[in-house]
């Protein structure tokens, strides 16, 4: 039996006692959250979201790539959210790695360097300040003064707001530094 054959089994058990039949389409809160996909992040307990209530958004490392910015458009434009929640956390694993040396990896191992950029960065801090800024240089977003960036402490449990004024320093943040190893 697969770990998938589990989850079907966990399914048929939250079906049958499934009620919330008729919950609208547009996000109740009117907010989306980007974060990165590890499996330590559960966004709607951190959060205390329930069925209905906002866009949750994810991709390694929570970063803003065009895809993200397609999601947050229709988002937006099509069901009604205009606050953007950005969560990145500590002990990530794009915080261990340079798209550099892995792209070069994977072109020994299948002689093809990806073409996409794998998006690591070394301070979490930092990427959600860059984050922040590319949301705001997008034009397909009709709302833009409402996105707040948070570092996750997956040890705590604690989000951690990130001050988006403050220059980008490419250093790697105590916060980081701290909990990483
Ligand atoms: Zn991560």
């Amino acid at each position: 039996m697969s770990a998938t054959d589990d989850l079907l089994d966990n399914n048929a058990a939250y079906a049958a006692s499934f009620n919330r039949a008729g919950t609208p389409t547009p996000p109740a809160r009117g907010v989306a959250v980007v974060a990165c996909m590890d499996a330590r992040l559960h966004v709607s307990a951190i959060l205390g979201l329930e069925v209905g209530d906002a866009h949750i958004i994810r991709n390694a490392g929570g970063v803003i790539t065009d895809d993200v910015i397609r999601s947050l458009v229709i988002s937006q434009r099509l069901l009604g959210t205009d606050e953007i929640i950005l969560i990145h956390h500590t002990e990530c694993g794009m915080l261990t790695f340079t798209d550099d040396a892995v792209k070069a990896q994977i072109k020994a191992e299948t002689g093809i360097r990806p073409a996409f950029a794998l998006e690591a960065f070394p301070d979490a801090e930092d990427d959600i300040r860059q984050s922040i800024a590319r949301l705001k240089a997008s034009p397909f977003l009709p709302h833009r003064d409402h996105i707040r960036g948070f570092v996750y402490d997956v040890g705590t449990g604690v989000l951690h707001e990130v001050d988006a004024d403050r220059e980008l320093t490419g250093a790697t943040s105590g916060l980081i530094e701290s909990t990483a190893h």
